[in-house]
């Protein structure tokens, strides 16, 4: 898998340089389109190389976590700051619900990236018109994060799956406004993990998913309310 990933992108970049070099495309605006191609394709493949070692220092070990006290709350508003102006590119509305002050124990950036692969898909996969909802709620020892979107939804029998390196659904290939590798929720998986945490999807009732991740909530007197 992953040595397809890289090659396909290579062929592009080899073919297009080729094609300058040689003169095959001469006109200023032939030149630039293989010039944008090249860096199109390069900027994949240097997110695909940060995602594999993303991956690899996961499997490793939790050795160079660096644990802190993250509130909840705090990091769900960044992720709003972060993604509010791409939602309003793609005119989807992106909401925050009343969030608990609770906290859990952690590494903040890795946990951030967990929300943000979550994000980043569920407005890739939600139409202009459309909502994504962040919502978070305490149980007894946890706190439920969910993002709700009503995008094209995921099969059932794609639930599992789609947690597995690689792998993308059919017709989010096809769907592609920006072409993922597979990766973002296998990586969200193994971060959630790490963290004694659970991260599932399941079908939302009116239309779309409803991603949750379940992280236990850090018990200190000192951060409660
Ligand atoms: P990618 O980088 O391809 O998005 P992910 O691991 O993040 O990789 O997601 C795997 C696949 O799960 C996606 O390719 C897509 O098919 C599906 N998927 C993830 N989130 C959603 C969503 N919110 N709505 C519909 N399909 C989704």
């Amino acid at each position: 898998s992953v040595s397809h990933e890289i090659k396909t992108p290579l062929t592009s970049i080899q073919g297009y340089a080729q094609a300058i070099l040689d003169g095959t495309v001469r006109s200023k605006k032939e030149i630039q389109k293989a010039a944008n191609v090249i860096l199109i394709e390069t900027n994949r493949l240097h997110r695909l190389m940060l995602d594999l070692l993303t991956l690899a220092r996961l499997e490793a070990g939790t050795d160079d976590m660096q644990v802190e006290i993250v509130s909840v709350k705090a990091m769900l508003q960044n992720m709003i700051d972060k993604f509010s102006i791409l939602a309003d590119q793609n005119e989807v509305s992106l909401t925050l619900d009343e969030i608990p002050d609770v906290f859990v124990q952690g590494d903040g950036d890795r946990l951030a990236q967990v929300f943000s692969n979550i994000l980043d898909n569920a407005l890739k996969f939600t139409p202009a018109a459309g909502k994504v909802e962040i919502t978070a709620a305490v149980g007894e020892n946890t706190v439920l994060i969910q993002i709700k979107d009503d995008g094209i939804g995921i099969a059932l029998d794609e639930h599992e799956k789609i947690f597995e390196r690689f792998y993308q659904v059919d017709s989010a290939k096809k769907y592609g406004k920006k072409k993922g590798f597979g990766l973002g929720l296998a990586i969200a998986r193994e971060i959630v993990q790490s963290h004694h945490g659970r991260i599932w999807v399941e079908k939302n009732p009116d239309k779309g998913s409803i991603f949750s991740v379940e992280l236990p909530i850090f018990m200190n007197k000192r951060y409660q309310q």
